[in-house]
């Protein structure tokens, strides 16, 4: 729950925007995984009938492990969130003068999220057979001495890259 408190906006004329400015540290968001704090900006707007209409500009950083090598990779996030939310009817509602921020939130960053963290663009990644990051250099495995189980099967493999 990112409770927001809107104060007397719904009895606002209608258009009235009141500011949102948030920050939330990272252990009260566990399960994003954050390497910073995430930070809310935007506003909330009384559209009267309608609700409240809110437009969120979130920033973050998160902590992931390189796709590669598994190292932390910290990629920043910043993304824009928006909804209504109602007084009666369908969801999210104003409750007891408050909306929700934590669902929008937790939608935004979790679809600005790159699909694919890597550390760096070329990285090497871990040798598959003895498990070392060869960003720090060769690990004396060669394609000489495969594995002889897999050797009929490295005859079906196409020529690696390199
Ligand atoms: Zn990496
Ligand atoms: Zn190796």
């Amino acid at each position: 729950m990112l409770g927001v408190a809107i104060g007397d906006l719904r009895s606002r004329p209608v258009g009235f925007q009141r500011e949102i400015e948030l920050r939330v540290s990272a252990e009260d968001l566990p399960d994003l995984g954050l390497a910073d704090d995430l930070e809310v900006q935007g506003q909330a707007t009384n559209l009267g009938e309608e609700g409240i209409k809110v437009d969120l500009r979130v920033m973050t950083t998160l902590r992931r492990a390189c796709a590669r090598c598994l190292r932390d990779v910290e990629l920043p996030v910043e993304t824009d969130a928006e909804e209504t939310y109602h007084e009666s009817g369908d969801a999210p509602l104003i409750t007891m003068d408050t909306i929700d921020l934590g669902p929008i939130i937790h939608e935004a960053v979790i679809l600005a999220e790159p699909m694919r963290a890597l550390c760096k663009p070329d990285c090497r990644g871990l040798c598959p057979r003895c498990g070392k990051d060869l960003n720090e250099g060769p690990c004396g495995c060669t394609d000489d001495d495969q594995d002889p189980r897999l050797a009929p099967l490295a005859k079906l493999l196409p020529p690696r890259e390199e």
